[in-house]
Formats: C-alpha cells, sequence, structure tokens
C-alpha cells in the first residue's frame, strides 16, 4: 500500500542486520502460513556444526548473514570486540577489503538473496541492511554471487532495489496491514466476480467478529 512497492503483487523484502528477516508478498497477498511465522529465512541451516543462534538451532543463515555477522567476523580478525558502525568505518577506511570477514559475508548474503529469489520468485525484492547499504561496489559484489547461486530466470526476471524506507516505517506499515486485516471488508466482498463461481479465493481479508 505504501512506498517502493505501492501496486506491485510479488514482491519480497529482506531486512539484514543482527537478524534477518524476510517478508512476502504474493499475488497481492502477504505470505503468513499458520501462525504469521512463515518466511523465517534466518533460520534455516546453512551450516550443520555452526554457531549457536538465538532460535536453539545451529548454523541459522542470521548468524552468518548479517550486519553483526559482519562485525563478530572483524572482531575475531582484529582480536576485539568490534561493533557494526566500527566495522563499518573500516571497511570505508578500505581497511577490510579482500578480508575474510567481509568476504565470506558477501557470499553468505548472497546466499539469503538467492535462497529468497529460488523458493520466491519475486518480481521484485528490497533489501535493507547496513553493509549493503554502505558501499555500492559491495552490493554490486553480492548481486553478482547472488547471480551464480540463483536460479537463472528468477534472477533475471527480479529487481533487486535497496529499500528507503527503515523500521520505523515498516513497523508503522505492519500496524495498518494488521488493522486492515481485521476490520477492512474481505477480498471476496469487494470483488464478487472474481472467485470463479463465488467462493472467494484464498482467505478472506478480514477475520469473522
Ligand atoms: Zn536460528
Amino acid at each position: 500500500m505504501y512506498g517502493a512497492a505501492r501496486g506491485l503483487d510479488n514482491f519480497a523484502m529482506l531486512d539484514v542486520s543482527t537478524g534477518l528477516g524476510l517478508g512476502v508478498v504474493s499475488a497481492g497477498r502477504p505470505v503468513t502460513g499458520n501462525n504469521g511465522l512463515a518466511g523465517e529465512l534466518g533460520h534455516i541451516t546453512v551450516d550443520a556444526r555452526g554457531l549457536l543462534c538465538g532460535c536453539g538451532n545451529r548454523g541459522c543463515l542470521e548468524t552468518v548473514a548479517t550486519d553483526s555477522a559482519f562485525a563478530r567476523r572483524v572482531s575475531e580478525t582484529t582480536g576485539r570486540q568490534v561493533e557494526v558502525a566500527e566495522a563499518l568505518e573500516l571497511l570505508q577506511r578500505g581497511q577490510l577489503l579482500g578480508s575474510d570477514a567481509l568476504e565470506r559475508t558477501i557470499e553468505y548474503l548472497a546466499i539469503a538473496i538467492a535462497a529468497v529469489i529460488n523458493v520466491f520468485n519475486p518480481a521484485t525484492l528490497f533489501v535493507h541492511g547496513k553493509l549493503l547499504g554502505a558501499d555500492s561496489m559491495i552490493f554490486g559484489r553480492v548481486l553478482d554471487e547472488a547471480k551464480k547461486r540463483s536460479l537463472g530466470v528468477s534472477f533475471e526476471d527480479c529487481r533487486i532495489l535497496l529499500a528507503e524506507g527503515n523500521k520505523r516505517v515498516g513497523a508503522i506499515a505492519g500496524v495498518i496491514q494488521s488493522l486492515a486485516e481485521a476490520w477492512a471488508p474481505s477480498w471476496a466482498d469487494l470483488h464478487p466476480g472474481k472467485s470463479g463461481g463465488g467462493a472467494p479465493i484464498g482467505k478472506p481479508l478480514s477475520k469473522q467478529f
């Protein structure tokens, strides 16, 4: 309903920060799953013996493909605690170019993007993250790597853009979406002729009270 996604029927939003969040709209509807937990891409296992994740599993994508994972790798390299902001500063100064910390993070961010493209086949994929937005060269490298790891047709037909909003905007949109789901007339009510014989397509937007 808002921002760069207005009017788009098939898009995904990948949010990279301390965690890895994904929202998907397919055929004009948010993909929610049974409990609203569909799209938990961050908790698929990419390293069977990897680091313990906040969810209790080991080696989740979230442990390796985030801004925090980048800072952790830089900390390991420098031998001291480095936060995301400082890691990005070191990057801007050119001190991390070619480093294992940067290369591994680029690799896993690309794996995350390729996974979204292969699983959900979005026409537009918005990505949001401090490392991704820090440098157009890095963003380009992530996309080159994601292309290698994606199904060709799905990748070629997908626009991948840096999101221009922020978490606050996203939170407000989420509240509006929730209210709309609770109180708006159902899709079937608004489009009685489009369901092929009167039956609603999928779940109506409104909940029954
Ligand atoms: Zn996890």
